[in-house]
Parts: structure tokens; C-alpha cells; sequence
């Protein structure tokens, strides 16, 4: 046991090594090679840092406005400098490349900041007179305890999206991380702790089903964040809400890029190769399809491979490598063999990323760890597997359409509507697209139109379950409850008894 590290969890503002005697392996994605363990909580540990976050809500709910404001600061000051030994965790647990990693980390600091704004998000309305001698006023005010269930692809950035808003409304917060990738959440912790945020306001704990399970049954957690593949989104928001908690759950992808005639085919080539195999295509507003409308499909397709051969792919903390490994064996196996199932659905294998070799050596196949090159797949069949599927690695295809409408219609009939991007010089084709297209994020030749801090992030159908989007405005909405007040100060001359209902005077 030697050398592994041990990701434990972080309880009322301390380090709580697990005691549940359940683990889970953490893997060197580039060597293939277990690093550690994480400790899988039991409900009792569960129940420990509920009640540790439960203890640590009213005082935090009643510090004041200035106060928050001077935490969230100093934690944003604290992971900006850190921001570097955050971004070497993420890779060497996940695999993603170091600059990748640094992006997510800078995505997820641009949420601390909005939340830095918060006395001026929390402001209510007010209105004098509503009737004579009545004012009325309006006030926003914390949940209690709230959790946050993320995913293993961005193990900062999607904490991130929830954690700042919850805090900075007065929650106190209980993060459940990804079991794969899970130290950069316990280096979070300290430098809250570090911040000077009350100890129990943030808790880690690490674990699975059961930890999971238990968050959503708790009478104590208000309300539930949760980001992940769809049908765990779908088990958590059903499940959470007949617990009678507010839940919002950000389920899986698919993002389709629709490629008109009139477009710039080497602009489009660069965005389809950044946003197809960036981290290794394991981000949820990654493309996965092109839509080529005709007549550019060969062009369009000569020009990706001539940048995919171009591409080096190597460990993470090589900092010649543009994409590092998939995040583990169970998951590269999975998206490998789905380039089979391509060419048995009659679909032609352009780029096999098996044969990449892997920093210039040996082939994905051959090294050891968990490696598949970029892989590009044309003429797939709409409908079939591997343009249905969320395959959720590098591999893009190309569906060849004749026409916007047909692109459009093929859009709208996904099951998933989290991203999309079209990429045109026509306006007016622009503007209709971004009108008629069935999904939360639209891109106008931007690729990954991941909407800034102080908008809200969040797809359609089956990409999210619930009625509000993550950060901005709806984040502040989502950990909050609205009330309104309506106040009249005793005045010499009160209107005496009325039974009737009251009515403006
Ligand atoms: P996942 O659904 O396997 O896991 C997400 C979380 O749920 C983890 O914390 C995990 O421990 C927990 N979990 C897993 N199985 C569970 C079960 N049976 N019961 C209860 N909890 C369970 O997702 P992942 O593989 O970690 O992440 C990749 C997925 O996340 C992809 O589908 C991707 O599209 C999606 N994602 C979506 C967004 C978005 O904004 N919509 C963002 C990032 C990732």
C-alpha cells in the first residue's frame, strides 16, 4: 500500500478518514496503473456531514452580506494562486491534458467571482404605498443544507458551477465528487477552510450509490444539484423530488454542428477537431456529430483529417500533448467498441484511433493505460447506434444531409438538447436556427457555447431534469426561497374592524 494516496472525506472542517471498510481503486489513466483508493462513505458518514453542515447553517445563514462577501474573495484569490497544483490533480486522476485542466479550473473561478456580486443579487424589490400606509417588500433567503452530486469529467469546474451561488446564499453545502476523480474536491476544502469559511459550511464525501442514495433520502438536504449521465439524472431528480426536495439534474449529450454550404470550411474544421476531441471528447458540450450539408461533406472531411493526423496524443503532464487517455479501462473499452458497431451499421471508419500512436511511439492499442486516438467516422446513418448513443470519447462522426431542414429535423429528434452550434455566414439562416433548434445552448460559429457565469447553464429534454439551469440568476433562484413582506406601522388612525378580504385603500 505503499505510496497510494487515500482520498477520505472532509466533515466540519477536518479531513474524516472513511471507516465504512468499502474503497474504490483511483487509476494513472496514462499508465493504466491504481494511484490510490477513495473511501466510499456509509450512510452514517453521510449523516455525519449533513449534521456537521446542518450545525454550521444558522450562523452562516446570519452572517452578513459583507462578510460572504470577503470569504468568497479570499477562496477566489486562494484557488486562482492554487490553481496549478488543482489542475495537476484533475489531470493525473483523470487524464485530461494540464492545459485543459488549468480551462476548468479558470471556468469554474469565473462562478466565484459572479458569486462575489451576491449582495447585489440577493437585493429584493421594494414597493412603498401598495396601500395607504403599506409598503411591500420582497426577500430571498437560504435553503439549509444542500448537496451537490458531479460528474468525473470536470472534477472542479462542475463543483464549481454549484457551490460559489449556494454559499454565497447563505447554504451550507455537502459535495458528493466523482469516486474516480476525487482529491481535487478535498484540495477545494482546505483552501475554503483556508478562506476563513466557518468549519461544516463545506463538507466532502466521497462514495456511490449508497452515499448518493442517502443524500437524497435525508430529511436535512433541501435541495439537490446534480450533473452526471442521464439515467442516473433521471433516477436522482425522481427520486430526490418525492423526497420532497428541489432538484436539479443535468443529464447526458449528444451536440450536433450543422455545417452550411456557405460556411468557412477551414474555420469549421479547426472547431470540429477542438471541440470533438478536446479531453479526449469527454466533456458534455463536446460535438460528437457534423452535419455536412451538400455539397462540402468531402472537403469538410479531408480538412478534419489532415488536423486529426496533425494532433499528438500523450500523457497529461506532457506539455506537448493536445489530448491525454480516456478515464479508465471499463470506459475506453466501451467507446473502442463502438467503432466496430460503426462499420457493422455500414458506416466508414476514417481515422481508427486505435492505431494512434501514443507520443510518437506505439499504437492506442498497444500502450498500456487507457488510450484511444481521435477517431473519425463518416457517413453515419441517423438513427443507428453510433449517431444515437452518447459515446462520450473521442470519436466524431459525420452525417452527410442535403439540406438545413433535414440537419434540423435530425437536431430536433435527439433525445438529448444540451448543446449545438451552427456554423454559417448567412444571418438570417443563423438567426433561424437559433429560433427553431430544440436544444439550451446554441453556438453561432462557436463550438462550445458554454454560457459565461452570470448567464445559467443547462440543456433540454432528456440533457436536464427539472425547471432551472446552473449559476447565474437561476442558480441564485434555485438555492434560495422568495418571500414577500407586507408591513404597516401602527398609525393613529387604524381603519378598525374589516372581515373582508384586504384590498388596496
Ligand atoms: P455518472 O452518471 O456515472 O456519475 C455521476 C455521479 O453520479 C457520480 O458522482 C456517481 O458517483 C454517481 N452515480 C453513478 N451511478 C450511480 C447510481 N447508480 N446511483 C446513484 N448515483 C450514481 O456520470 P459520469 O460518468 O461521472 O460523467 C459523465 C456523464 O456526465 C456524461 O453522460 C456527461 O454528458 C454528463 N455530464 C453532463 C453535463 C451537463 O452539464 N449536462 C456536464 C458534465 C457531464
Amino acid at each position: 500500500m505503499t505510496g497510494l494516496k487515500r482520498a477520505g472525506h472532509w466533515i466540519g472542517g477536518g479531513e474524516a478518514p472513511g471507516g465504512s471498510g468499502r474503497r474504490s481503486e483511483i487509476f494513472d489513466p496514462a499508465t493504466g496503473e491504481v494511484a490510490g483508493h477513495v473511501d466510499l462513505a456509509s450512510a452514517e458518514e453521510v449523516d455525519a456531514a449533513v449534521a456537521a453542515a446542518a450545525a454550521a447553517f444558522p450562523a452562516w445563514r446570519d452572517a452578513s452580506l459583507t462578510k460572504r462577501t470577503q470569504v468568497l474573495f479570499r477562496f477566489r484569490e486562494l484557488m486562482h494562486a492554487h490553481r496549478g497544483e488543482v489542475a495537476e490533480l484533475i489531470s493525473s486522476e483523470h487524464g485530461k491534458v494540464r492545459s485543459d485542466a488549468l480551462g476548468e479550473v479558470a471556468r469554474g473561478l469565473e462562478v466565484v467571482e459572479f458569486a462575489c456580486g451576491i449582495p447585489h443579487l440577493l437585493k429584493g424589490g421594494f414597493s412603498e404605498n401598495v396601500s395607504t400606509g403599506v409598503d411591500s417588500f420582497s426577500i430571498r433567503q437560504p435553503l439549509g443544507v444542500v448537496a451537490g452530486i458531479t460528474p468525473f469529467n470536470f472534477p472542479a469546474m462542475v463543483p464549481m458551477w454549484m457551490y460559489p451561488v449556494a454559499i454565497a446564499c447563505g447554504n451550507a453545502f455537502v459535495l458528493k465528487p466523482s469516486e474516480r476523480d476525487p482529491s481535487a474536491s478535498l484540495l477545494m476544502a482546505r483552501l475554503w477552510k483556508e478562506a476563513g469559511l466557518p468549519d461544516g459550511v463545506f463538507n466532502v464525501v466521497q462514495g456511490d450509490k449508497v452515499a448518493v442514495d442517502r443524500l437524497l433520502e435525508h430529511p436535512d438536504v433541501r435541495a439537490v444539484s446534480f450533473v452526471g449521465s442521464t439515467p442516473i439524472a433521471r433516477y436522482v431528480y425522481e427520486t430526490g423530488t418525492r423526497h420532497g426536495k428541489r432538484v436539479q439534474a443535468l443529464g447526458g449529450a449528444k451536440n450536433h454542428m450543422l455545417v452550411l454550404p456557405d460556411a468557412d470550411l477551414d474555420l469549421v474544421a479547426d472547431a470540429a477537431v477542438n471541440a470533438g476531441f478536446g479531453s479526449a471528447g469527454e466533456r458534455c458540450m463536446a460535438i460528437s456529430v457534423v452535419l455536412a450539408v451538400d455539397p462540402v461533406g468531402d472537403e469538410l472531411v479531408g480538412k478534419i483529417v489532415e488536423r486529426v493526423g496533425a494532433l499528438t496524443v500523450g500523457p497529461g503532464d506532457d506539455p506537448e500533448s493536445q489530448m491525454g487517455p480516456l478515464v479508465t479501462g471499463v470506459h475506453r473499452d466501451k467507446v473502442a467498441s463502438y467503432l466496430d458497431t460503426a462499420v457493422t451499421e455500414g458506416a466508414k471508419l476514417v481515422v481508427d484511433g486505435r492505431d494512434t500512436p501514443v507520443k510518437g511511439g506505439a499504437t492506442a492499442a498497444e500502450t498500456p493505460g487507457f488510450w484511444l486516438g481521435p477517431t473519425v467516422i463518416d457517413h453515419v446513418r441517423p438513427g443507428s447506434a453510433v449517431h444515437r448513443d452518447e459515446i462520450f470519447g473521442p470519436v466524431l462522426s459525420i452525417v452527410r444531409v442535403s439540406s438545413y431542414d433535414e440537419g434540423l429535423e435530425i437536431i430536433n429528434e435527439v433525445e438529448y438538447g444540451n448543446g449545438t452550434a451552427v456554423f454559417t455566414n448567412d444571418g438570417g439562416a443563423a438567426r433561424r436556427f437559433q429560433n427553431e433548434v430544440e436544444v439550451g445552448m446554441v453556438g453561432v460559429n462557436v463550438p462550445i457555447p458554454v454560457p459565461m457565469a452570470f448567464y445559467s447553464f443547462g440543456g433540454w429534454k432528456s440533457s436536464l431534469f427539472g425547471d432551472t439551469h446552473v449559476h447565474g440568476t437561476e442558480g441564485v433562484h434555485f438555492y434560495t426561497r422568495g418571500k414577500v413582506v407586507t408591513s404597516r406601522w401602527p398609525d393613529p388612525s387604524h381603519g378598525g374592524v374589516n372581515l373582508g378580504f384586504p384590498t388596496n385603500k
